[in-house]
């Protein structure tokens, strides 16, 4: 290369934002633009091996961010990967805040080059981007008013939970919970009073259940649980709990008189089952609840449990 173009090409590099760092066969730093200099807080003259500047980043914080409190075991783990690649990048942190993106070039003399780009922005990006998915995910399975499940997520957890019950022959209990006489609230109270209801109960739900069970609102006042290894007698057993803590707890301070009453119908899983056939038993059950006058937990009672 000519000369001329060469202290072109020199002067380019020196004042790119990007930084170039030349190590040689014995990895000794014998070329770095401003750039490089800068992020490695490396002064004019410095010519460091490239271990040597990590024990300084190390000792003084400077530079490359080396959250180890062992640096020699550091360097051992480090040293380990690096010139073994003809190219390699990876990312890393600077002191300062800033994000690299660092590309090792390994030529066949043993010379190797380092580029490293700020990728802070992106990085920025790419973690807004990603919270602003998590968040739509979220919503997207999330019921607006009580925070539970919505009810197409709540079947297609349903589905892996009876899979799972199935496969590994542990008891599923279903129940299909209805408020009762939830219209009256609305017309005697207001539709705000109504959400309120519907919010504490949800609440109380939650509590009356255990991390594994799963809960969801499927319809304007009604819930679905799904209960594994439990027999029917247990999911009773949760659906007087939850009674009693209702009837401890109005809604709403303003009226103290108001109380939540629902009905249930509770199924189980049989081995033939389908979640289709399981949802229908836990329905008719409620419907036959309903009937019987309300405030109760009816069974579907043609089921047999699982063998265990
Ligand atoms: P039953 O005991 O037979 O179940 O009587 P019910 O009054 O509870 O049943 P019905 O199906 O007649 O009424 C349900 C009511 O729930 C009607 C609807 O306006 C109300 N509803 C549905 N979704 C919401 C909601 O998000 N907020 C409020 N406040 N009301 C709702
Ligand atoms: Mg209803
Ligand atoms: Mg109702």
């Amino acid at each position: 290369m000519k000369s001329d173009l060469r202290q072109q090409l020199l002067g380019c590099l020196e004042e790119g934002s990007t930084g170039i760092g030349l190590f040689d066969a014995d990895d000794r730093l014998r070329y770095a633009n401003r750039y490089f200099r800068l992020a490695y807080a490396l002064g004019e003259s410095d010519a460091p091996s490239w271990q040597e500047m990590m024990r300084r980043c190390h000792r003084e914080r400077v530079g490359l961010l080396i959250e180890s409190g062992d640096i020699e075991a550091w360097l051992a783990r480090v040293s380990q990967k690096r010139r073994q690649l003809a190219v390699r990048s990876f990312e890393s942190d600077l002191v300062d805040g800033r994000w690299m993106r660092v590309t090792e070039t390994l030529h066949a003399d043993g010379w190797l080059l380092a580029m490293t780009t700020d990728v802070t922005a992106l990085k920025v990006n790419e973690s807004t981007l990603r919270e602003a998915r998590d968040q739509a995910v979220r919503l997207s399975i999330t019921d607006p008013l009580t925070g539970l499940h919505n009810r197409r997520h709540v079947f297609e957890q349903l589905e892996a939970l009876f899979l799972s019950a199935r496969q590994l022959r542990y008891p599923l209990s279903l129940v299909v919970i209805d408020l009762d006489l939830f219209k009256q609230i609305n017309d005697t109270h207001g539709h705000g009073t109504g959400d309120q209801v519907l919010v504490h109960f949800a609440r109380h739900l939650e509590q009356a259940l255990r991390p594994q069970d799963l809960v969801g609102r499927i319809g304007g006042e009604e819930f679905l649980l799904a209960l594994p290894n439990t027999e029917p007698a247990g999911a009773r057993q949760v659906l007087h709990r939850l009674r009693a803590s209702l009837a401890a707890h109005p809604p709403s301070a303003a009226l103290p008189e108001l109380r939540t009453a629902f009905s249930s119908g509770v199924a189980h899983a049989l081995p033939d089952d389908t979640v289709q056939a399981l949802w229908t038993r836990a329905d008719r059950a409620l419907y036959r609840a309903k009937n019987a006058g309300r405030g109760l937990d009816l069974d579907d009672n043609t089921v047999t449990s699982f063998a265990v």
